[in-house]
């Protein structure tokens, strides 16, 4: 059967029009002058329509458009709405207006699976795509030029659906692209399609263009009519089907994603891709190239490894990508042969080893993208740790994976009350999105908040989170079939007064949530204690196909449920999202986060509730490892290693109770003669706020990226579209690889033991054995340090050697230097490869050690 279908729009009176304009740019997600305009309009139907202003406008009645056409009050709030709009649209002095400093015209497409931009557009499971979204609006308020590239699907979020017992199952509610701020690309009046070969079919996608303030984001959708059903079905849902779905999907995101900014005529300079995912869109780039410069694989190689990011998210193994060879060679080996390499060239480039039995995505992107980073300092570390084996002979400090760490985008978490302080006291009376959150000084006058101003913001906000769980409870209740008591009951869970805990993650294993219930007699005197009685609000998903996190959401909702003890003082909040997010990150006096370090790679709900007040109580691990040491939040445990996961479970909670104990629970309570607030409590929350918002926010990280990799990208893509450069730097690696096997260093003086004095120039030489390679292709290093225990040297500092002349076949190299510091002095000596036209010369690895 055919449908067809017809869209009825609403029938905005001339004056309020612009509601309609509002409603399709997601820049209303972080204005909240914008969101209370559609709360004006109707609440209760706000609410039932998802804070979704498309499909709200939809079923709100002609009668009332009518009415508020004629209501000054709203006519004027929409009005200044509407100049903050056009003001922000306009505005010639943004950040990047005034910043910009790289060569020609930098624009970026970024790459990501999902993207959670708000809850009308549900495409989104977690923190990647919080921080995808959260990206893609600091690109807007800095006017960054990045486009961000994803998949449209049809189900895009897994709701979670308790039943009696406290077991999870997972509904998917349908997006209608009728209800949501999407509309379809289109070229002279025709809908952009394109077409992407697929093992042996080709697939069409449509391509739907979502704003975003200043940036916009394109979705592909292979649901079209032109599609058979297992076609239409890859975007049927986010992560959802097999493996075979999987790389179905991330074929149409990556090949798809480049085909489709092609066909609208968007050419990039810079590629960044957020996770493995989407790293099949290297290979359509070099395809692409190939035929648009007529160059070789190699040639174009080097031009797309030098103009791709790459960000890695996660050290849990299964979060990166893997796939069975077999089933890349179905769908991949079409694209192989148009770049003219062998099935097993192909192939090695996934491959962490020569024998891996699998074909990685994390491991394409980190050898085709040359500039590649973890999302926290301690991430980097780990990610240069477990990549290692890609660079093997490179001191694993020197892997060229960085770090730039997450972060969030201020505007978007923000409670409204709080905002309006912070307008006040810090923002000098302007928008959010005018205030840059990465400017130190704003924040610096967190404390010209009056104490008690701050604390009744922060206690109306509690309220709301408290009847927000009430409601969710009561709601859940009766669903489930309790009965009239019990739903009752669920008015009066949780206590303004006390003392409030958050926690709320997915469920994976390494995140820990049921930690807190490891001893279940001491956490009975933390909840009950009568002077300082502490609660706890939980949420989280499960993966749908995860059977031991589904248990533990069992044993949390069951506790809370059955056990006296913690019934009404410890409570589940179902379906956690956005929304329920937000309510909790703005409510909560403290936020929990124990993963098992250091595998949470940032995190950044702790950063979404230090914006609003929370403090931190964590393990030192992601984001907070790097807030180092502070007088203003409580890690659990420092950075040891444990004999088992048993021991470690058990020492952290440990430490864990005994923090909430001796150090919150009084801290929170120190409440002066009467006084509602603590002094010293509210001392710590302005000290956490001020020393935490400047710096993890997404408009300081996209400044970052825009600095380390995207002007260097896209400035390095300049030089190599020169005409013959690609070429020749191609030219020049291919020598590399020839002659390597012939370079050497030898005959080295002084020798190591040799005794210098303090104050004295130590003088270096070597003999360097080229064969074929000239010194202007190299570079000799002297690599001074201390020696490890891996029989290894651990770097402090590398220093150039020049070429003073030739012996027979060999060039001599020297250097002089003082050193700096008395005692043993380690030093080795190491060949590189040396050219000024790419970004490092690490990746694919050519290095010669003294043998
Ligand atoms: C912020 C957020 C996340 C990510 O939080 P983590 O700290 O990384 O666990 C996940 N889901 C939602 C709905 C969020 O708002």
């Amino acid at each position: 059967m055919k449908i067809h279908s017809f869209n009825v729009q609403p029938n905005l009176p001339e004056n309020i029009k612009f509601l309609e304009e509002l409603a399709n740019d997601m820049w209303f997600t972080w204005n909240w002058q914008a969101i209370l305009l559609f709360v004006q309009v109707d609440p209760k139907l706000w609410t039932s329509a998802k804070r979704n202003p498309k499909w709200f406008l939809g079923c709100v009645p002609q009668k009332r458009f009518e009415e508020l056409s004629k209501d000054e009050k709203f006519v004027h709030d929409l009005n200044q709405v509407k100049e903050a709009y056009y003001n922000y649209k306009n505005n010639q002095h943004t950040w990047y207006k005034e910043h910009r400093h790289e060569n020609g015209n930098l624009l970026t497409a970024y790459f990501s699976m999902e993207y959670g931009i708000g809850e009308g557009l549900p495409i989104y499971s977690g923190g990647l795509g919080m921080l995808a979204g959260d990206h893609m609006k600091s690109a807007s308020d800095l006017d960054m030029p990045i486009i961000g590239v994803g998949l449209f699907y049809k189900q895009g979020y897994v709701q979670q659906v308790l039943n009696r017992e406290g077991w999870q199952n997972e509904e998917y509610p349908d997006n209608d692209w009728a209800h949501m701020p999407v509309e379809r690309v289109t070229k002279d009046g025709k809908e952009i399609t394109v077409d992407i070969p697929l093992g042996n079919e080709t697939v069409k996608a449509c391509i739907w263009r979502v704003p975003v303030g200043r940036t916009s984001l394109y979705l592909l959708d292979t649901n079209l009519q032109e599609n058979t059903p297992a076609q239409r079905a890859i975007t049927e849902k986010l992560y959802g089907g097999d493996r075979e779905n999987r790389i179905r999907q991330e074929v149409v995101l990556g090949i798809g994603g480049v085909k489709a900014l092609s066909a609208m005529g968007i050419r990039p300079t810079v590629y960044h891709i957020n996770e493995g995912h989407s790293a099949f869109l290297l290979f359509q780039r070099i395809i692409d190239i190939m035929k648009e410069k007529n160059l070789s694989f190699a040639q174009a190689r080097e031009i797309v490894w030098a103009t791709s990011v790459f960000t890695t998210h996660t050290p849990v193994i299964a979060g990166n990508e893997h796939f069975d060879p077999a089933l890349v060679r179905k769908y991949m080996d079409f694209y192989a042969r148009e770049m003219g390499i062998s099935w097993d060239e192909f192939l090695a480039l996934g491959k962490e080893k020569a024998d891996s039995a699998t074909y990685c995505m994390t491991v394409v992107a980190l050898r085709l993208s040359a500039f590649c980073n973890g999302v926290a300092k301690l991430h980097g570390k780990v990610s240069r740790e477990m990549w290692h084996n890609l660079w093997p002979g490179l001191p694993v400090s020197e892997v060229p994976i960085t770090s730039i760490t997450n972060g969030i985008h201020s505007a978007s978490w923000i409670s409204h009350e709080l905002n309006e302080l912070y307008r006040k006291y810090l923002f000098n009376n302007n928008q959010r999105g005018e205030v840059d959150p990465s400017d130190e000084k704003i924040w610096a006058k967190i404390s010209d908040i009056p104490d008690a101003e701050l604390w009744n913001v922060h206690t109306i906000r509690k309220n709301k989170l408290i009847d927000m769980v009430r409601g969710r409870l009561k709601r859940q209740l009766t669903r489930q079939g309790f009965d009239v008591m019990s739903v009752k009951k669920a008015s009066k869970v949780l206590r303004p007064d006390t003392l409030t805990i958050g926690f709320a993650r997915r469920f994976a294993t390494y995140k820990r949530a049921t930690l807190l219930f490891k001893d279940l007699n001491r956490l009975d005197k933390i909840v009950n204690n009568p002077q300082r009685p502490v609660q706890f609000v939980f949420a989280g998903k499960a993966h749908p196909a995860d059977t031991a996190g589904k248990e533990f959401i069992k044993m949390i909702v069951g506790l809370t449920q059955n056990d006296p003890r913690f019934k009404g003082k410890i409570v589940f909040v179902e379906d956690y999202n956005m929304n329920t997010a937000r309510y909790m990150v703005q409510g909560v006096d403290v936020w929990l986060n124990n993963p098992i370090r250091p595998m949470e790679a940032s995190g950044t709900s702790g950063m979404k509730a230090a914006l609003n007040g929370a403090l931190a109580l964590s393990i030192l691990d992601g984001w907070w490892d790097e807030v180092g040491p502070c007088d203003f939040g409580w890690s659990i445990g420092g950075a040891e290693n444990y004999k088992s996961d048993a021991e470690r479970d058990t020492v952290e909670s440990e430490a864990m109770y005994n923090l909430i104990e001796q150090d919150i629970a009084p801290a929170y309570y120190a409440k002066e003669n009467g006084s509602e607030y603590s002094l010293p409590w509210l001392s710590l929350m302005k000290e956490s706020i001020k020393h935490i918002a400047p710096v993890f926010n997404t408009n300081r990280m996209v400044k970052e990226y825009y600095e380390r990799f995207y002007v260097p990208a896209n400035n390095y893509g300049l030089i190599l579209n020169e005409p013959g450069k690609a070429e020749a730097v191609a030219a020049w690696r291919r020598r590399i690889a020839e002659n390597w096997y012939r370079v050497s260093v030898t005959d080295i003086t002084p020798q190591p033991e040799t005794a210098i004095l303090m104050g004295d120039k130590v003088h270096f030489k070597a003999r360097v054995v080229l064969g074929a390679l000239t010194p202007e292709e190299i570079q000799v290093e002297l690599y001074l340090g201390q020696r490890g225990t891996l029989g290894d040297i651990v770097k402090e500092d590398a220093i150039d050697m020049t070429c003073t002349g030739k012996d027979g076949d060999a060039y001599l190299y020297e250097v002089s230097m003082s050193p700096l510091n008395s005692g043993r002095q380690d030093y080795a000596l190491r060949i590189l490869p040396f050219n000024n036209d790419i970004p490092n010369v690490l990746t694919p690895l050519f290095i010669r050690w003294e043998e």
